[in-house]
């Protein structure tokens, strides 16, 4: 998507300049499209999200790329059932490491979970260098970005750095978080960012024994109507589910067996809808 000239709305310092000494955003290499996957606060849901987002695109014949953009609290290893250290390549570049067909990045390799480390600012915008410009993706069509919550730092890095083609803001239904999300989109309309539109997660609670729905956060029309206001798309809502939760926690995110269940279902769509957006 063209930005019509608008490629450092915020005039803020970056990776590579032009001569008129703006910043310029940069394609990453081996990637088609860039998708980041967004909330306004942590949560809501957002990296299971990505991730059977990006597991259903590669179900429906996608090359798929995950980066893990959290680098305080990263949770795609777990997500997906992944450890270890990345190889390097001989250009220097992060070998991915991939499961269920698909690549992933994410600073979790690079760090041990129980050993935290104290990140300064500089440190945290080489990481991002690193996980923006360095990985060796093979041929990816869609790289899906696990954005970290909120509106701060890496997203405004991102923004600068990154030729992006689309945007999606999850939120739950509940007021609190829907004020944060429109934060988000506040920010990414100001830097010229493409949103796709937005998700609703955890829109009410399907019991997967009996399988009643209860709108137990309010009505689920909050994000719904917000959206409206914003003149946003809703690309769909997915209900709070046990099996949801307990299947992350295994490493086996639910879209990677259930296509057809109802809790499943939503996910495809979503996805489905993602690509036609992106003209893939
Ligand atoms: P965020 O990335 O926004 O911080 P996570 O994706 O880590 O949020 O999810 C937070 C917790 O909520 C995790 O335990 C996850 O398994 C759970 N979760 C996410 N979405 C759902 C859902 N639709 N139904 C039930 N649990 C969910």
């Amino acid at each position: 998507m063209s930005l019509g000239g608008h490629e450092n709305p915020l005039g803020l310092p970056g990776r590579s300049k032009r001569s008129s000494g703006l910043p310029v955003r940069q394609r990453i290499p081996g990637v088609g499209k860039v998708l980041l996957v967004s909330s306004g606060k942590g949560g809501v849901g957002k990296s299971t999200m990505s991730v059977n987002l990006a597991l259903a695109m590669s179900q429906l014949g996608q090359r798929v790329g995950i980066l893990d953009a959290d680098v305080f609290g990263p949770s795609l290893p777990t997500l997906v059932n992944l450890s270890g250290e990345p190889r390097i390549n001989s250009k220097g570049q992060l070998i991915p490491l991939v499961n269920y067909g698909v690549q992933t990045m994410s600073m979790g390799y690079l760090i041990k979970q129980d050993n935290p480390v104290v990140w300064r600012g500089l440190m945290v915008m080489k990481a991002m260098q690193q996980l923006l410009f360095e990985v060796a993706w093979d041929n990816v069509d869609v790289l899906v970005v696990d954005m970290p919550p909120g509106t701060g730092d890496t997203q405004l890095s991102i923004g600068q750095q990154v030729k992006i083609d689309g945007s999606i803001i999850v939120s739950t239904p509940q007021d609190i978080a829907l004020i944060d999300a429109v934060k988000g989109v506040s920010m990414f309309e100001k830097m010229r960012i493409p949103i796709l539109g937005l998700v609703q997660n955890m829109a009410y609670y399907h019991c997967p024994n009996c399988h009643h729905e209860d709108h137990i956060f309010g009505p689920i029309d909050g994000a719904i109507k917000m959206a409206e206001k914003k003149g946003l798309r809703t690309l769909g809502s997915i209900p709070l589910n046990s099996e949801i939760c307990a299947q992350s926690d295994k490493g086996k995110p639910i879209v990677l067996n259930k296509e057809h269940t109802q809790v499943s279902k939503p996910y495809f769509d979503i996805s489905k809808e993602v690509l036609q957006l992106l003209k893939l």
